[in-house]
């Protein structure tokens, strides 16, 4: 099957936003008016089709991220669904990592909410160029300029709206088109948003037209010279070339456009998906994906062209009630067949592609092929992981993988019967498939099935969907934080271990030196023998030694992380040296060295917003303080007051109904891992008493 779209008319696109500012009733609306449902769906009836998970739908919020394939104008669109709640950052950065273009919803009341910035601050270091969408313009409250101000105070300084609103609130008619001059009226008459016609600007608003127009226009011609010549000879450059040369800087990310509508009330959407083929780029307007040569360990570099070796990423593995296993991927270079094989350069597997699907609101469509730029799905991938690069097998090449943060929170499930016993097994194993920051381990004291996460809501989410989707139920025990150990200063260690009384005997020793690292650097090792002091054969035993047994923890029985372990010197016996020697001989080393390395214990601190009414800002400030917390800031957005602050995990299980009894349930909240850092003293003893009992 030859390709359908050219590269120039493909776009992948994410919508990014922070819950409840409307990505998901955009999306469905993006579905509607593309022509692939034929229903509008009201997401709180959970009838959306993006949200195709069932306690997403209760919880009103998007977990994972899949990928649907629409059309508008002579455009491929692959909308891939982001989530927008803050505990499931790992998933926002996973499908940017994927993305060309994205668009980022905000709320016209609320305009730039906290967790809008941090996904922004994420779509700029992935570099991800943007368009603007100001939603809820119905909404009592809405405004479109406040929205705008607050965008480039706080966002962007370059954002400009190309689209201003006719009227607002109840009065929300229709836009404007800034370049064109031209009025957008929509129909009364009709609730689905279909019909709407030009009208002429009236006059109370021709002002403020011709002030973003002119800002606008300034905007555009700074990049491009020829444009700017002609406009300071005083001549305008025609529209066709301002939009050119906007999509040029939209696309080098000097520029956000800025747009408005209410998705409620089937506003925009039809001009929003217009300028995303207008403005958002095509796999051809980003530079080439860049790689690792894994035979030379070079940098290679392949282009979005059908031509080049076939390469792609794996972004999301998920299990479809109907197919089974399904994994998401993206083209980069080159073009692969069903049929075919496939080098998975990660774990050097080679696996043949069965079938391919590409995914609709409301079908899945099989396809034969696939090419550079696209983005589909893999049937029953067996050994294919998210974050593994999926390419020809003749011409390999990994693409730099995406980074998951380390669980912080555990919490052991029991089954409550047997039947549900050997359930529980396999829905875990699924779920984990799906989820790269959700782990499950035994503890081997007890026999517990433990599972982790990224936070309370995180595990929550996990247990319930084991309950709908895989009918097991669970007793859940409590959270337990994820502590980590780590060191403090260089020592040097020396592990022997050494039997030579009668028959063969045992030989391993080795000195290591164990130096901390920065926060955040997790594991090295590094071989520094001269002279041959340790044959190269017992090294990777000595590094499997070492981490063995930093990972049982040797402090506080915690993993240790940030530390990097050196093995220079040593001896070692022609007959009685052993791998099993030498690894003995390093976790000793190891396990002595640590007490001597003044070792600490390292606490996962999460960062927090709390959004409450002003009468309960002192109740709940006082409250975090009693936690450990720091407050960072606290402002307001309209009525409500905002506390930003940074808290110890340990010191907010069950934070949801503290809040709400301190606030009488006019509070929320939302957090997210931050970073690792030293307990108190004082705390640290109430932490090693509490977990030994
Ligand atoms: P998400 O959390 O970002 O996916 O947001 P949803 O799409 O689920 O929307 C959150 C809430 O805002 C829902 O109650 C929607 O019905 C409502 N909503 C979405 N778009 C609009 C809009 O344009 N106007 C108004 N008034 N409400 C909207």
């Amino acid at each position: 099957m030859p390709r359908e779209y050219s590269l120039e008319k493909t776009r992948n696109i994410g919508i990014i936003a922070h819950i409840d500012a409307g990505k998901t009733t955009v999306s469905e609306r993006i579905l509607f008016y593309t022509g692939k449902k034929h229903k509008i769906g009201e997401v709180h009836e959970g009838l959306a089709e993006m949200d195709w998970m069932e306690q997403e739908r209760e919880r009103g919020i998007t977990i994972t991220s899949a990928a649907t394939t629409c059309f508008w104008r002579d455009c491929r669109i692959n909308l891939i669904d982001t989530p927008g709640h803050i505990d499931f950052t790992a998933e926002v950065q996973r499908s940017l990592r994927v993305l060309d273009g994205g668009v980022v919803v905000f709320d016209g009341v609320a305009g730039v909410e906290p967790q809008s910035e941090t996904v922004y601050h994420q779509a700029e270091k992935f570099g991800v160029p943007l368009l603007g969408f100001v939603n809820k313009m119905d909404r009592m409250g809405a405004d479109f300029y406040a929205a705008v101000k607050a965008i480039r105070e706080k966002l962007n300084s370059h954002s400009y709206p190309i689209q201003l609103p006719i009227g607002a609130e109840s009065n929300f008619k229709g836009i404007i088109d800034v370049l064109n001059r031209k009025s957008i009226v929509y129909s009364d008459s009709d609730e689905e948003g279909k019909q709407f016609q030009e009208e002429e600007t009236s006059a109370d608003l021709k002002e403020v037209v011709e002030k973003y127009r002119h800002e606008l226009i300034e905007a555009i011609i700074e990049h491009d010279d020829d444009l700017m010549s002609q406009y300071l000879e005083g001549k305008e450059p025609p529209v066709d070339e301002l939009k050119r040369v906007l999509r040029k800087a939209v696309v080098a990310g000097k520029i956000i456009p800025i747009l408005c509508g209410s998705a409620l009330k089937n506003k925009g959407v039809q001009f929003l998906l217009d300028a995303v083929c207008d403005y958002l780029p095509s796999p051809l307007d980003i530079p080439p994906v860049e790689g690792i040569d894994p035979q030379t360990n070079q940098s290679i570099f392949r282009k979005a062209d059908d031509n080049e070796p076939f390469s792609s990423l794996a972004f999301k593995i998920t299990t479809d009630p109907f197919v089974g296993k399904l994994c998401y991927f993206r083209v980069y270079s080159g073009h692969l067949a069903a049929g075919s094989y496939v080098l998975n350069s990660k774990t050097g597997n080679k696996e043949r592609i069965g079938r391919i699907v590409r995914m609709h609101a409301n079908k899945r469509e099989d396809v034969s092929d696939v090419y550079s730029g696209e983005i589909a799905a893999i049937v029953g991938m067996k050994c294919t992981t998210t974050g593994d690069t999926l390419c020809d097998v003749d011409r390999p090449i990994v693409l730099e993988s995406i980074i998951f943060p380390e669980p912080v929170i555990s919490i052991a499930v029991e089954p409550k019967t047997k039947n549900d016993q050997e359930k529980m097994g396999t829905a875990l194993s699924k779920l984990a498939e799906e989820d790269p920051t959700f782990r499950i381990s035994t503890n081997e004291e007890t026999g517990q099935t433990i599972i982790a996460g990224m936070g309370e809501l995180h595990l929550d989410i996990i247990v319930d969907r084991m309950r709908r989707e895989f009918k097991v139920d669970v007793n859940v025990g409590r959270p337990q934080v994820a502590y980590k150990e780590t060191i403090s200063k260089i020592v040097e260690s020396e592990g022997k271990y050494i039997h030579q009384s009668g028959g063969r005997g045992q030989y391993g020793h080795c000195w290591l030196r164990l130096e901390p690292m920065e926060r955040g650097k997790g594991f090295e090792f590094v071989e520094e023998i001269k002279g041959g002091t340790i044959p190269k054969e017992y090294i990777p035993a000595i590094r499997k030694g070492a981490q063995e047994a930093l990972s049982n923890g040797v402090y506080a029985g915690y993993p240790l992380i940030d530390i990097r372990v050196v093995v220079y010197d040593g001896s070692y016996h022609e007959v009685d040296s052993s791998e099993a020697a030498f690894k003995i001989a390093a976790s000793r080393s190891i396990k002595s060295g640590v007490m001597n390395a003044c070792p600490i214990l390292l606490e996962p601190i999460m960062k927090i917003e709390v959004v409450v009414a002003d009468q309960f800002m002192g109740e709940v400030i006082g409250d975090l303080n009693s936690r450990r917390a720091q407050i960072q800031s606290t402002h307001d957005r309209g009525q409500m007051k905002i506390i930003d602050a940074s808290v110890p995990l340990g010191e907010v299980f069950g934070y949801a109904t503290i809040l709400r009894s301190n606030t009488e349930g006019r509070g929320s909240y939302s957090m997210e891992f931050s970073h690792y850092a030293e307990v108190p003293r004082n705390v640290v003893e109430k932490i090693i008493n509490v977990e030994k009992k």
